[in-house]
């Protein structure tokens, strides 16, 4: 007779079982308490540690407390206070739900837990050893609970030979306890490793906290964010990308408080900064989500940070705009005293308005060489020319530059008009004498206020005029120049099948088809801002660059052709520049939405203040 051979797995197997899922460090062990201590609505939590958490973890927290049965309780599998139906799952507020953190954490370790309700005089005290009680009595304990947990892993060789040294095993301590303050900064905490504290916090706004946490020097790279949808309230702050690192920063996402990891999102976040970091470069970012509990799903493995959303394009979306429309709005004011608007929409919506260009303020006397730095035209209002943007067109730069000297790119246009608004000089005292000049047939050199400045003149041009056709691609259409005679550009099939593609936003950017044939186009209009002779050249290269790097999105469709085509009309390093044609380029630089880095992610400009030139000179 065979004997039956199923059989249930002693409790306390099965709970080491559920601890390997629960418990995979130290970190894991302190990430529990903390958020079972922030669910007891704690205001203060402690957390102690030695030897990275190997020999002892210890949360202390002033929250609500338990009463001995709870006390006991609690470390029994899937006890929890926090869900009664199945129903609870689908609006999850707090952060534990499972009941199984204590158990799992109670089973690999010795715990002593002692915890006192506000309404109790006296508290409970409750010891464990590999999940069995040794010890249970009352006692005096001030109001909350703590859980100290010893010898983690004592009974799981295979697990403690697997830990790291102390300095990674703190490291992934530290990195839990960062997600939890800066989630919760109303709370205040403090960290103690071995007796040094490692940090105190106080009770704060999100701002403090985050500077709490990552130290004084975040605070200026922060730049805030708010964007309230029906489906998802986003708010927090991202990193200017002036301040981004080459090693994978801070980043934080947050879902309802929660502290999540989403590869797509993160994926919205880069594609916001595209065109502003540079290569190799990360985003800062702390980014806190709310959205209905309903429409999320958080109930997946228990150690994961992983997180569905119901309408995760949206919201991948709406962050990604979020983000742009922030670091548009901030990202030159600091630098350059650029007054914002605070008017702007998303990031290249300029239909409702055109954006107003600031001003440079020149002096047209101004000579850098000379030592007469007093400026005839200081005395009384300055009334300085003002160039303005053109708010239909891109009018041509460069006609009329001889043909060498150009590459056929045409003259801008200035409008004269006198205009004593200065967005540069916020006080009259303030103002300085500015003037510009060309270095190299390479760079413009200004000053700003109290410094230098120092311009790319291809970057800068490439900037403009990518800025330009995203604009005449997505908002509103560019302005043709008809051609006498149209143009033949002879193509091969694979540049035509491409050349199609791309038709409608090439027409968007003002150019104009008269025909499209198996060998060639006929090419009757073109954007205002390209001169003719150069309409083959400029298309030629586009086609080839294109193919090279044929973007796989829709979405980076636009972005990619604008990108190539302005990287091919824009004026090159060797042209020489009249004054007007370097103060335009000045002006239109710093018109735009991000006039820090060229759309490749170089530096447009450098500045070079009072200071950086002190030292030079010491
Ligand atoms: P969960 O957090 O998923 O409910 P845990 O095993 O972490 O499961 O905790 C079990 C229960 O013990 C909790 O539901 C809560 O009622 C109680 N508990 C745990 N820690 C604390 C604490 N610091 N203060 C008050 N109650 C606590
Ligand atoms: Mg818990």
């Amino acid at each position: 007779m065979s004997r039956d051979i199923v059989q249930l797995l002693p409790e306390h197997v099965a709970n080491q079982i559920a601890a390997g899922e629960v418990v995979q460090r130290p970190a894991s062990v302190v990430k529990e308490l903390l958020e079972n201590a922030i669910d007891a609505a704690a205001t203060h939590i402690t957390l102690a540690i030695k030897d990275a958490g190997k020999t002892l973890i210890q949360v202390s927290d002033n929250g609500v407390g338990m009463s001995p049965a709870d006390a006991l309780l609690s470390f029994e599998r899937h006890a929890t206070s926090k869900i009664n139906t199945a129903a609870d799952l689908f609006h999850l507020t707090t952060k534990g739900f499972r009941g199984e953190a204590l158990a799992s954490i109670a089973a690999i370790s010795h715990v002593s837990m002692k915890t006192c309700r506000m309404e109790d005089e006296l508290g409970f005290e409750v010891d464990l050893k590999g999940g069995q009680i040794i010890r249970k009595e009352p006692g005096v304990v001030s109001k909350g609970t703590t859980v100290g947990v010893k010898n983690l892993f004592y009974n799981v060789p295979a697990r403690r030979n697997f830990l790291k040294s102390d300095r990674i095993e703190l490291r992934h301590i530290i990195d839990e306890f960062e997600r939890v303050a800066v989630a919760h900064p109303q709370i205040g905490f403090a960290f103690y490793h071995n007796d040094d504290e490692l940090f105190g916090l106080e009770p704060s706004n999100r701002r403090q906290r985050i500077v709490g946490v990552f130290g004084r020097k975040i605070n200026e790279k922060l730049v805030p964010i708010t964007e309230d949808t029906d489906i998802v309230r986003i708010e927090g702050f991202v990193g200017k990308p002036e301040f981004a690192k080459r090693t994978k920063g801070e980043q934080f996402f947050f879902v309802n408080n929660r502290y999540v990891k989403s590869g797509y999102l993160h994926h919205a976040i880069k594609g916001a900064y595209e065109g502003l970091l540079q290569e190799k470069q990360h985003p800062t970012y702390f980014l806190f989500l709310q959205l209905d509990p309903e429409t999320i799903d958080i109930n997946i493995h228990p150690t994961k940070t992983e997180i569905k959303f119901e309408d995760e394009h949206a919201i991948y979306t709406i962050l990604k705009s979020a983000v742009k429309h922030s670091l548009g709005q901030f990202n030159i004011a600091p630098t350059l005293d650029f007054r914002h608007d605070s008017k702007l929409d998303t990031p290249y919506n300029y239909k409702d308005k055109a954006p107003r260009a600031p001003q440079i303020e020149v002096d047209r006397n101004f000579n850098p060489f000379s030592d007469n730095v007093v400026s005839p035209s200081t005395g009384g209002v300055k009334r300085m020319p003002q160039f303005k943007r053109e708010e239909q067109s891109w009018e041509s730069l460069y006609v009329g530059l001889s043909k060498e000297e150009s590459e056929g790119f045409s003259k801008v246009q200035f409008e004269s008009e006198v205009n004593t608004e200065n967005l540069f000089y916020a006080e009259a005292e303030d103002r300085q004498h500015a003037g510009v000049f060309q270095l190299q047939r390479k760079y413009i050199v200004s000053s700003l206020k109290e410094s230098m400045l120092i311009v790319h003149q291809h970057r800068a041009h490439y900037r403009i005029l990518f800025e330009e056709f995203l604009k005449n691609i997505t908002v509103e259409r560019g302005i043709t120049q008809q051609l006498l005679f149209p143009l033949i550009l002879p193509l091969n099939p694979r540049e035509l099948q491409m050349l199609k593609g791309v038709k409608e936003m090439l027409e968007q950017i003002g150019f104009q088809f008269a025909s499209f044939d198996q060998e060639q186009v006929q090419i009757s209009g073109i954007p205002s801002s390209i001169i003719d002779t150069q309409v083959n050249a400029i298309l030629d290269r586009f086609l080839a660059d294109f193919e090279q790097n044929v973007p796989k999105e829709e979405l980076d469709t636009s972005q990619a052709l604008a990108r190539i085509l302005a990287r091919n009309a824009s004026i090159k390093t060797g042209i020489s520049l009249n004054t007007e044609e370097q103060l335009s380029i000045i002006n239109r630089l710093f018109a735009c939405k991000e006039p820090n880095l060229s759309p490749e992610s170089k530096p447009v400009f450098i500045r070079l203040g009072t200071e950086d030139l002190d030292k030079r000179f010491k």
